[in-house]
């Protein structure tokens, strides 16, 4: 099995470091062979994501992600930009779901913004589609300029489309997660102003038939968005398209305290992936060796399920993260009174360390 490891940018290496620290700890027979992408391979070869990257990833069994991106490219043409790696990779792979679960540990439940009787006990799945939506419809808006800006110009346009089999594929692969759950799914949409999410709403009411075990309901993107952080513990398994799911993600991942707590997977239909941290490359902490890799290291848990086949070594690195959180262990963005702050690497060590206790 082999494993490529592309750290990216600004806390990416950071934290990707812990993340393979801890794989090696387990001892299991797979390779791991580390290539650059966004900012870094930018610098290095001129482009986000140089064709060796891409080959790599499109080789491996899985690819364990940091983040990319900093405030110093926005000025580059858009295909050039950090972030363009990855849509590339998510392209080039055909990695069209995003798996993000917004889990609530019950150490952590004083780290929310919410009350904790809202979160205690959360364990919600955001499925997002990632390969389709208003991020890939062509064509896009006219470009002026080649900065990435549209200095003059009167308007700009991006295009939403779905297919059926995109809807299809997806809805298929959030009933049959609910099956392995709580058996609900809530598919949302704006199917009151957007044709798009029409037949979104549609294609997921006729995919839903074949499910009678699974209870589903629809609900618009902006009531979802509020119903979050009302009563969030009402969902099970929310799928929705790529922008919405972009930001109701990002949303969820707050009602567990720290967006460095949250992994995900992004997987394609021959059980290759992605796996990533939810948040992003973090410039503004890069370097200071304060970054929380839980985040990174569930990813990589999840990476062992649901690409490796490794179950059980999957279990072990959730129960090791969830040790060290009852240990009081915490990185900055997690830390409150009464608990042990500790640095990325210590993090890491911790976890490794707890590897052997569980
Ligand atoms: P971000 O997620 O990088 O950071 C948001 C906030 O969360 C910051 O205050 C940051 O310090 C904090 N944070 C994030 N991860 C953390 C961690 N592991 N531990 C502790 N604190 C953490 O989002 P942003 O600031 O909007 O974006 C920064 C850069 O990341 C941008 O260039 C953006 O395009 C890029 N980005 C990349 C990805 C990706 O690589 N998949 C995703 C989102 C954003």
């Amino acid at each position: 099995m082999k494993i490529a490891v592309l750290p990216g940018d600004g806390i990416g290496p950071e934290i990707v470091a812990e993340a393979v620290k801890v794989l090696n700890a387990l001892e299991l027979n797979f390779e791991m062979e580390t290539a650059p992408v966004g900012g870094a391979a930018y610098e290095a070869d001129g482009h986000p994501l140089p064709e060796s990257t891409l080959k790599l990833a499109m080789e491996s069994d899985a690819v364990l992600f940091g983040a990319v991106g900093d405030w110093k490219y926005d000025t580059l043409d858009r295909p050039l930009r950090p972030e363009q790696a990855i849509l590339g990779l998510r392209k080039h792979m055909g990695l069209f779901a995003n798996f993000r679960p917004a889990i609530c540990y019950k150490e952590l439940v004083d780290a929310s913004s919410l009350k904790p009787e809202l979160i205690s006990g959360l364990d919600i799945l955001i499925i997002r589609e990632l390969t389709g939506d208003i991020y890939f419809g062509q064509p896009r808006g006219r470009r002026v300029a080649t900065d990435g800006h549209f200095p003059g110009a009167e308007e700009a346009f991006d295009t939403m489309r779905y297919s059926k089999p995109e809807i299809e594929r997806i809805a298929h692969v959030a009933f049959q997660a609910a099956q392995k759950r709580s058996k609900r799914v809530t598919s949302v949409d704006k199917a009151n102003v957007l044709e798009t999410f029409q037949f979104w709403k549609d294609v997921v009411t006729e995919v839903g038939k074949q499910y009678p075990d699974v209870a589903l309901d629809h609900m618009y993107v902006d009531n979802a968005a509020m119903q979050l952080v009302k009563e969030p513990k009402r969902f099970d398994v929310v799928v929705t398209g790529n922008m919405f799911g972009d930001i109701l993600s990002d949303e969820a991942s707050m009602l567990t305290g720290s967006i460095g707590m949250l992994p995900s997977a992004s997987l394609n239909s021959k059980g290759q992936g992605l796996y990533e941290p939810s948040h992003g490359s973090a410039p503004d902490i890069a370097g200071k060796g304060i970054a929380n890799p839980l985040a990174t290291i569930l990813s990589a848990a999840m990476m062992l399920r649901f690409s490796l086949n490794q179950e059980a070594a999957a279990q072990k690195i959730e129960a090791a993260v969830q040790k060290v959180l009852a240990d009081g262990l915490r990185t900055a963005d997690i830390y409150s009174a009464g608990t042990t702050k500790v640095t990325t690497r210590e993090m890491g060590d911790a976890v490794v360390a707890a590897l052997a206790a569980v």
